[in-house]
């Protein structure tokens, strides 16, 4: 049990204003494992405080003196991997193993990725007579969710730290302890005071007070589509900047000279992913009407491989859904597939034999879904899969393009030119091109209602910047 009672507000470690607590549960046995405070008002006022009192000095540090305390942070992560590893796994129901790799590893990765970005990047450039500078954007509330806590955490505080800019965290209430970590491990590494602030607590109460705070310029968010246009409207009443990373319905478009063993294969494992709670998860198989019954047998076979079980234990591919709320939305969710009158091929809304505690939900995959259907058109977050046929090249751009995210997807096909051909004309954020794997140094976000802005890479290091020109008059003629 993990009873964290303070927050981390100025450098220090202080009593939250009120007494009251949130409980974290672990998904796969359903024990409460830790406890967090529920902020409010008032923790969002001191560490909004905190983080403007120390942002001129942290914005006019040199851009190596940055690096350098990023690549501690960097250090003090790998320090404790394990431990983050097992914490995550313990909050999210993520098999350790998969953990270890993804969820400790990529933000190992990414602090070390702008470790060195805030050493090499050109903070200013001369344009004809402009000097044109880079200035950090100010103070920053990241807002971030619970599927990979600390990825997402780092996708924001490393770039914006690396930007001069301070920041105030406020993580996922579900899955909030790997946070705590993160504070420990940036207290070690001797960030000055103010430079970087955790709070905790709900969204509606904590996030919406950071958010209206007025000595707040910039907030960056990720979560859901709903919860991302009300931190919107809230934040444009003090014309402040917004960077919204939100949901998916990402399709996999497999072309009909493609290598369908692998295509398919590759896509119910890019769907299952994290029990399908992964915003560019491959929910939704495009594949040519000529080959839809080759395709789904070989769906319902790769699907079949992912073997339900303890998030701890060796041979668990999947582990339960995060919360019980988003088990029964999941539910919910096959139920409407059914009745809307996909063909269920495996899967379905009743629990999982053999696994009476946690939230787990059998792999499924529906077939013959209908483009237009909910299913079809709705993030899921959860290991469903839906097959959709398509007639022509042109049909299956339309069904990729036909809902109102664009965040990622793919293109297979039987070579990389034609599958480029394909991906130049769909309307999303990233798209892989027969199998290319994720790139920190790429930018990640999304088209249309996935969201605004870029994350990772140097892309995401702009987004924490503002542009100031400085008109220089011409050099005097010797
Ligand atoms: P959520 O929107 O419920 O919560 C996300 C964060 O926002 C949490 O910290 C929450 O406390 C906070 N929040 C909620 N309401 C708020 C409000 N009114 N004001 C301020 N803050 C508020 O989302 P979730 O359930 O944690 O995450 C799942 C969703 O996130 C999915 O829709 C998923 O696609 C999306 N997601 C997107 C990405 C991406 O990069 N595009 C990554 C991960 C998750």
């Amino acid at each position: 049990m993990q009873i964290r009672d303070q927050l981390y507000i100025d450098g220090r470690w202080l009593a939250p204003a009120g007494t009251q607590t949130l409980e974290v549960i672990n998904p796969s046995t359903e024990m409460v494992i830790g406890r967090i405070p529920a902020g409010t008002a008032a923790d969002a006022e001191a560490a909004v405080a905190a983080a403007r009192a120390a942002a001129t000095a942290w914005s006019e540090t040199a851009p190596a003196v940055r690096a350098a305390y990023l690549a501690k942070i960097q250090a003090g992560l790998k320090a404790r991997a394990d431990e983050i590893a097992r914490t995550i796994t313990g909050e999210v129901g993520m098999p350790l193993k998969l953990s270890a790799r993804i969820q400790t590893g990529s933000p190992i990765a990414i602090f070390g990725l702008y470790a060195k970005l805030a050493a090499e990047f050109p903070f200013e450039e001369q344009v004809g007579n402009s000097l044109v500078l880079r200035d950090a954007v100010g103070v920053v509330v990241a807002i971030t969710p619970w599927n990979y806590p600390l990825h997402q955490i780092a996708a924001k505080v490393a770039p914006a730290l690396a930007a001069g800019c301070t920041v105030v965290l406020k993580p996922s209430e579900v899955a909030p302890l790997n946070a705590f970590i993160l504070a420990e491990v940036i207290e070690a590494a001797g960030l000055p005071p103010g430079v970087f602030n955790l709070v905790t607590g709900l969204g509606p109460t904590l996030g919406e007070a950071l958010v209206r705070h007025p000595e707040v310029d910039m907030v960056s968010f990720t979560g859901s589509t709903g919860a991302g246009v009300r931190v919107s409207e809230l934040a444009a009443a003090g014309v402040k900047r917004v960077a919204l990373e939100l949901g998916g319905k990402s399709a996999a478009v497999i072309l009909d000279d493609a290598d369908f063993a692998q295509a398919v294969k590759s896509t119910v494992n890019a769907c299952f992913l994290n029990c399908g709670q992964t915003c560019t998860a491959h929910t939704r198989m495009l594949v040519p009407e000529s080959r839809y019954a080759e395709a789904a047998k070989l769906a319902v076979e790769a699907a079949q491989g992912f073997t339900l079980g303890d998030p701890l234990g060796d041979t668990a591919k999947l582990g339960p859904l995060t919360s019980a709320a988003q088990r029964q939305r999941v539910r919910d969710y096959i139920a409407r597939g059914i009745a809307e009158g996909a063909e269920l091929l495996c899967g379905g809304p009743e629990a999982p034999a053999g696994l009476p505690t946690g939230y787990y939900v059998k792999p499924t995959v529906f077939g013959r879904v209908s483009p237009a259907s909910t299913i079809a058109q709705q993030e899921i977050f959860g290991p469903v899969l839906a097959i959709i046929s398509y007639r022509d090249e042109d049909d299956a751009v339309a069904i990729a393009n036909g809902t109102p995210y664009g965040l990622a997807g793919a293109v297979w096909a039987g070579s990389d030119e034609r599958a480029q051909k394909v991906a130049r004309r769909l309307r999303t954020g990233q798209v892989d091109i027969n199998g290319g794997s994720f790139n920190l140094l790429a930018p990640f976000g999304g088209f249309k209602q996935s969201g605004n802005g870029r994350e990772l890479g140097r892309y995401g290091l702009e987004e924490f910047l503002e542009y100031k020109a400085l008109q220089l008059r011409p050099a005097k003629a010797a």
